[in-house]
């Protein structure tokens, strides 16, 4: 004789406790929260309540570091629009990362390349983009980052991003100058002597006249 379903299910099934939050009986198990045995559709809504309001950068910190580097602004843009869940700003400041990148990359190629570090015109260009990049990632957060502040959202901190922007910067400026030297474009010593100029004129340069004459000597005449 075969057990039948119903002999097999003696035990009745547990009938489903309801949520001690909207009160229905949830057809999958409870998950505690907070002490209370919730459905999961609740748990979803107490752990969205609960999240704190998120902390963006202000605009004009975001704007400001282009100075650091192009690619920091579109890229610091798209983490608060991320922070504030707007998907489609995100996309928006991501494409102009792109952008970014390739303005890094000119803009430290043109400077280390260039041959006179006195010439500006060669990287006036990147500067341009750069500073332009930087206003049109920025813009539109402007008004919702004011928003956010009258709704009582927080300010994020400027360590992280400056932690973010020189890393960005390191993360191009390495494997450029490497390829640079690699492919013999830019010699070390070329470098070297940008860094040179840049800490300040050459304390001792080769091409200038030896100082072999002698002092003019004073008490000739006597
Ligand atoms: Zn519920």
């Amino acid at each position: 004789m075969t057990a039948s379903a119903s002999q097999l299910s003696g035990l009745a099934p547990p009938t489903p406790l309801p949520c001690e939050r909207c009160g229905h009986s949830p057809p999958t198990a409870r998950v505690a929260v907070g002490g209370k045995r919730v459905c999961i559709l609740c748990a979803d809504q107490l752990a969205r309540d609960a999240r704190p309001a998120p902390a963006i950068w202000p605009t004009l910190l975001v704007f400001a570091t282009f100075l650091l580097s192009p690619l920091a602004p579109p890229v610091l843009a798209a983490i608060n629009w991320a922070r504030l869940g707007d998907r489609r700003r995100v996309r928006d400041a991501l494409g102009l990362v792109v952008l970014g990148a390739i303005c890094a990359v000119g803009q430290l190629v043109t400077e280390v390349t260039s041959t006179n570090p006195n010439d500006l015109d060669q990287q006036l260009p990147f500067v341009v983009v750069t500073v332009g990049l930087a206003v049109f990632a920025t813009m539109p957060l402007r008004r919702r980052y004011m928003e956010h502040l009258a709704q009582g959202g927080k300010r994020a901190g400027v360590g992280l991003a400056l932690i973010i922007t020189i890393g960005m910067n390191i993360c191009v400026s390495v494997p450029v100058v490497g390829y640079l030297l690699a492919s013999g474009k830019v010699t070390l010593e070329q470098l070297e002597k940008k860094s040179s100029f840049l800490d300040g004129p050459p304390a001792s340069d080769s091409s200038q006249p030896a100082v072999s004459a002698p002092p003019p000597t004073a008490g000739s005449a006597t």
